[in-house]
């Protein structure tokens, strides 16, 4: 874990890679889609669930918490993975909003 790291919210570092670190679950049972694009403290949970949709921390977000800190190559390969995977959830989300 970085420095910036430790001066982030928990949801903000939550929202670096949406469909990784966080996944939106979705409740409709009081109404239409609430999901926000952005993710905010108010939209996001670690485990509990919001009604309404909502974006949820995936186990992947969880294990980072736990943190491999410091684990040297190994969390630099991770790093390296988890930017090509943002890149991927981006398109994949985007694509997700387009087909609605
Ligand atoms: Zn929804």
């Amino acid at each position: 874990m970085s420095k910036t790291d430790k001066t982030r919210p928990w949801w903000v570092r939550l929202a670096d890679a949406p469909m990784v670190t966080c996944a939106p679950v979705h409740d409709h049972r009081f109404g239409p889609c609430t999901l926000t694009e952005e993710v905010t403290a108010a939209s996001a949970s670690l485990n509990r669930r919001l009604s309404g949709c909502h974006w949820q921390a995936t186990s992947f977000y969880l294990f980072d918490l736990g943190g491999a800190g410091g684990a040297g190559e190994w969390a630099f390969i991770r790093r390296e993975d988890r930017r090509r995977d943002r890149r991927a959830a981006r398109r994949e989300l985007r694509a997700h909003r387009h087909g609605r």
